[in-house]
């Protein structure tokens, strides 16, 4: 069919802008979509590794990234500090990327239309849309019903991208009921911007402690007395607590070594609540007839550190690597798509489980977390770990 495109892409965000620009350079016809236009907010601690920077960098992006530097947008990260229940600290410095790439707290609503951008101009035709489910014919999906104001329409392709995160439409309609996340594989999270703090230079920080385990409060400065700040608990665990968000960060304000570094006039905004799947839960996936999901869409956040940028920028070059071939080779099956499960599997599976481990021994153990940081203290390659996988 003529209107038949090759590939569509649903959801714009870093799994799916990165995805997009991949193909495109290589030359196939790109559709994305997207609910929102850019630049568009995205609830997130908007720490970005320097591994998620070096792949920008290789899709032709380091200028773009000088660029959103220069301009006060991305603020470079030097060190971590993480402190445990009983106020111990250590502090280390992150892990550099190829040719010394840095990490950075790059707000999601610069970098994202930064990606989204490189992918439009890489050849990708970009359209506001709002994907209601994908269009399926005898089981395999050859397109996507979506709606533009108000009007519903349906869109085929070769091979469908569900990018569009952890609420995706796609993900939904193509895994079994019995096969979605369970609660003690995702997490809820809230995320303000704080006006007025005292903040430790180019320093990303992160606060466990007794009334937040299993999860983290963080701090992680934009630069000029400003940061992201905001905390995050396992879901089952947080069902279980008749506390809310909003009280819990409040609370956490109020720890004295917080709320001395509160400057006159402080004040938060943009608070809002998002979620978070891990990767951690087994058997999830990725590839079906016709289409394949990417970063959130998928499940593919740390479980230890709610990191999720890199795996989604992990997955998305994954994906057009197997598309690519897929595409040549004229099989767009589950059996022509699975070696992209296998690579993700590859890439990821290890770690997640090693986090997914870890994190449930804190649970059971919270003195372990004093005990950690104590010795985390005294060796900075063991305290690089928690954020390398960020
Ligand atoms: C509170 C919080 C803090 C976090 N902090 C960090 C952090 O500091 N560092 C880190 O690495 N990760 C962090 N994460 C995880 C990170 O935000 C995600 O892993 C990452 O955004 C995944 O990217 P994505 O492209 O897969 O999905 P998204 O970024 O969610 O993008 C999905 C896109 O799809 C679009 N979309 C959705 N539905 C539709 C539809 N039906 N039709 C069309 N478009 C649609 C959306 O508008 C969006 O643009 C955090 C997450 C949360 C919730």
């Amino acid at each position: 069919m003529s209107d038949e495109r090759e590939v569509i892409v649903v959801g714009a965000g870093p799994a799916g802008a990165i995805t997009a620009t991949l193909l495109a350079q290589n030359g196939h016809d790109v559709l994305l979509l997207d609910r929102h236009t850019f630049p568009r907010d995205k609830v997130c601690g908007d720490a970005v590794p320097a591994q998620a920077i070096d792949i920008l960098n290789r899709a032709g992006m380091k200028g773009k990234v000088e660029t959103a530097v220069s301009r006060g947008e991305f603020y470079p990260l030097t060190h971590m500090r993480l402190v445990s229940p009983k106020g111990h600290q250590m502090v280390a410095p992150l892990h550099q990327g190829e040719h010394n790439s840095t990490s950075y707290v790059a707000p999601r609503f610069y970098f994202d239309a930064l990606i989204q951008q490189h992918a439009v101009e890489a050849g990708a035709e970009f359209q506001q849309m709002q994907v209601e489910e994908p269009w399926m014919e005898n089981g395999r999906v050859v397109g996507v019903k979506a709606r533009h104001n108000n009007t519903l329409e349906n869109l085929r392709a070769r091979i469908v991208v569900g990018a569009d995160g952890v609420t995706s439409a796609m993900t939904r309609a193509l895994r079994p009921k019995h096969a979605q996340h369970i609660d003690a594989h995702r997490a809820v999270a809230l995320r303000a911007y704080i006006e007025n703090i005292e903040e430790f230079p180019h320093e990303v920080e992160f606060y466990l402690y007794k009334n937040i385990l299993p999860g983290y409060a963080w701090i992680f400065p934009t630069g000029k007395g400003q940061a992201n700040i905001g905390l995050g608990m396992r879901l089952d665990h947080f069902r279980q607590t008749p506390r809310k968000l909003k009280a819990m960060l409040t609370e956490f304000l109020e720890i004295p070594a917080i709320k001395k570094r509160l400057k006159q006039g402080w004040k938060l905004r943009d608070i809002a609540t998002w979620q978070l799947n891990f990767g951690s839960q087994k058997h999830l996936q990725l590839a079906f007839d016709g289409a394949v999901l990417v970063g959130d869409a998928a499940g593919l956040i740390n479980p230890l550190t709610g990191g999720g940028i890199h795996n989604s920028l992990v997955s998305g070059k994954l994906a057009a690597e197997t598309i690519h071939g897929a595409l040549q080779r004229g099989d767009v099956s589950r059996t022509g798509l699975q070696g992209y499960e296998k690579r993700c599997h590859e890439s990821l599976w290890d770690n997640m489980k090693r986090s997914y481990r870890l994190q449930k021994t804190l649970i059971r153990f919270p003195f372990l977390v004093d005990f950690l940081v104590n010795r985390l203290q005294e060796n900075s390659a063991l305290a690089q770990i928690f954020l390398t996988k960020l």
